[in-house]
């Protein structure tokens, strides 16, 4: 079967391996359908890491991904606990924790020391025609959600957890810096949660209008001065909850900057050469409560509750469908910031209309 793997930074090609064969007890085979590409994983493929992990084998790609069962070994359970079914439509959440540790036990699954992760350096991810998962990190996906769709409710959970993390309040002013898929679902779902005015900046023209159409007063930070236009907004006062969802380079001072005295402060983004670079005094004068957000916590009910009978549009987010054999040109493509490249999604079975 075919697999895109990734021998160095900026070198994906494509592989024929084995077929995984079959299923052992709690796991599952599955047909990969569908898989996006995340900021993170262009991190690992401009520069071979991400944080501190690096790889130094091929590495098969890809955490955000969906597909429909084909196998099931013994006491194949959801991640509800209710039993999977051959033919299922699934979104597998890449976190694998142990269950059994303080911070599994405390209910901190994204913090469990001993967990792998689908797409991370030594696990494979999902850019390949067949894997095998464990059950319980499938979460069954109605007809409704597409399978493009399906892959982002992983994207969708770590906003809903960046958004737990933030406690809005109703009428809280949100900025959120980074327009991204992640950044422009965290301005989605504070402006369910009844924050208000929310206001955005990015560096690309397009992502900046996107975050304009979800009703965000947004600005291109290349062309003004971003800290200006949000103390402009807010009579000098600053923003009651900041999230960085960009970079994590100087990003994270400037929406230190923006918070107000007192405010949260929200950082989502990875940095690429893994430093928090942010001036002490900023923070401590205005004592600023600052969260480092985790990926999720058993956020796929929820994602899947919002894109089903809350009407969340995760469609609207891809701008690209691409085949598995296109894997290596899609990260290129998408590690360019072309213009309109937003979330590319590949069809790893190819593609039905
Ligand atoms: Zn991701
Ligand atoms: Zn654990």
């Amino acid at each position: 079967m075919k697999a895109a793997r990734l021998y160095g930074a900026r070198d994906i090609r494509m592989d024929d391996l084995p077929e995984p064969g079959n299923p052992g007890a709690g796991d599952v085979l599955l047909r990969v359908k569908a898989v996006g590409i995340c900021g993170s994983d262009l991190h690992m493929y401009a520069d071979g890491r991400i944080g501190d992990t690096a790889y130094d084998s091929p590495l098969v790609l890809g955490h955000e991904f969906m597909g429909e069962i084909i196998a099931l070994g013994q006491n194949a359970t959801d991640g509800n606990h209710h039993p999977l079914k051959v033919g299922q439509r699934v979104a597998v959440d890449p976190t694998t924790p142990c269950y059994h540790c303080e911070m599994c036990e405390h209910g901190h699954p994204n913090l469990c020391p001993n967990h792998t992760f689908y797409g991370v350096y030594p696990t494979d991810g999902a850019l390949q025609e067949c894997m095998i998962v464990h059950a319980r990190n499938c979460f069954p996906i109605p007809d409704s959600i597409s399978d493009g769709a399906g892959t982002l409710l992983e994207t969708l959970g770590v906003a809903i957890h960046a958004v737990d993390l933030g406690k809005l309040r109703v009428a809280d002013s949100v900025a959120v810096i980074g327009c991204g898929p992640v950044g422009l679902l965290i301005l989605e779902l504070a402006k369910r949660a009844g924050a208000a005015p929310l206001y955005a900046f990015d560096k690309f023209a397009w992502r900046v209008e996107k975050a304009r159409q979800l009703g965000a007063l947004a600005w291109n930070v290349d062309d003004t001065n971003p800290l200006h236009k949000l103390q402009q907004a807010t009579g000098k006062r600053g923003a009651d909850v900041v999230f960085e969802a960009a970079w994590a380079d100087e990003s994270v001072q400037l929406a230190a900057e923006m918070t107000r005295l007192g405010g949260r402060l929200v950082l989502v983004g990875i940095p690429g050469d893994d430093r928090l670079v942010l001036q002490h005094s900023t923070a401590r004068r205005k004592g600023l409560t600052i969260v480092m957000s985790r990926r999720m916590k058993h956020t796929y009910p929820r994602a899947i509750q919002l894109a089903t009978s809350g009407g969340l549009d995760l469609d609207g987010l891809i701008s690209h469908h691409l085949p598995l054999a296109e894997t290596p040109e899609a990260f290129a493509m998408n590690a360019r910031y072309e213009t309109g490249v937003y979330k590319i999604i590949i069809d790893v079975q190819g593609r039905r209309g």
